[in-house]
């Protein structure tokens, strides 16, 4: 996941399921589980406190998880500082899943969905800007779809009906997951994690993270089932690549010449 730090682009949902699997491996390290290296890149506004305090949670979940034997090499987290195009150079073409996972109705469009698809990652992603075209250009199949559709959202606004809390209090997995932020689970990130926990808990989670939760989840389980199957995976990267013409920066910048701007151009 690689993308400016914003609340909206939910960085921690992606955080929190990886401390679901840092738990499932801790308490079953016998299970079967294909190995997963969680790789963000990300940079935060100078005066956006809460995008600096997720950055310093990653790092720091990162520092817990690469350093406990009990977990080996099932899974890994990287935090890359500074990033950029020079890095998207290499960071993009590299994935194989390309997490975009912004709450329904936030992304106008999004452009690293794009480069990713082009260079043959398979998408994880919510029905936000254009993943929606994304899935009409390589079909269902193709892609892994979670969470709640704009329409969802906006139900929730008028209706005034979300309260996080109950959903913390209620499901025994997101409750623990949550508690991992404050109760001394990460070293070293006391303030940021109770910062954290009180956007999700005191002030009823803002971007439905935990509406979300589950659903992410079983999509992330839908991955790794898919990815096992190598030659499946293969047909679903080719298929992402070939299909993503629609999206060449040339075809944009003619139908904007045509569409917006009114110029007259030659048939290419
Ligand atoms: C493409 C790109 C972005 C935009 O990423 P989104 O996921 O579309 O928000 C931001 N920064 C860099 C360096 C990029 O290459």
């Amino acid at each position: 996941q690689v993308k400016r730090l914003h609340a909206y682009k939910r960085q921690l949902l992606n955080v929190l399921h990886i401390i679901k699997l840092y738990w499932d491996i801790k308490d079953n390290p016998n299970a079967d589980f294909t190995p997963r290296v969680f790789i963000f890149g990300a940079k935060a506004a100078p005066g956006y406190h809460f995008a600096k305090s997720v950055i310093k949670v990653i790092n720091e979940l990162a520092n817990l998880i690469n350093n406990d034997p009990a977990i080996g090499d099932k899974l890994k987290m990287v935090f890359l500082e500074n990033y950029r195009v020079s890095l998207a150079e290499l960071i993009i073409p590299a994935a194989n899943v390309s997490e975009q996972i912004s709450l329904a109705s936030k992304e106008a469009s999004g452009t690293s969905n794009m480069k990713f698809m082009m260079t043959g990652a398979v998408t994880l992603a919510t029905l936000d800007g254009a993943n929606i075209e994304i899935k009409q250009e390589v079909g269902d199949d193709n892609i892994v779809i979670f969470g709640m559709d704009k329409d969802a959202v906006y139900r929730h606004y008028e209706s005034h009906d979300y309260y996080s809390r109950g959903i913390y209090e209620s499901n025994p997995v997101i409750h623990r997951v949550v508690n991992s932020l404050v109760d001394g689970t990460i070293p070293n990130c006391q303030s940021e994690g109770n910062e954290i926990f009180d956007a999700l808990i005191t002030y009823n989670d803002e971007y439905f993270l935990l509406e979300d939760f589950q659903s992410y989840v079983d999509a992330q389980a839908r991955i790794a089932q898919l990815y096992a199957d190598r030659s499946r995976w293969m047909h679903m990267s080719l298929m992402n690549i070939a299909n993503s013409d629609k999206f060449s920066s040339d075809d944009t910048i003619r139908q904007y010449a045509q569409e917006i701007w009114q110029l007259h151009l030659p048939q290419a």
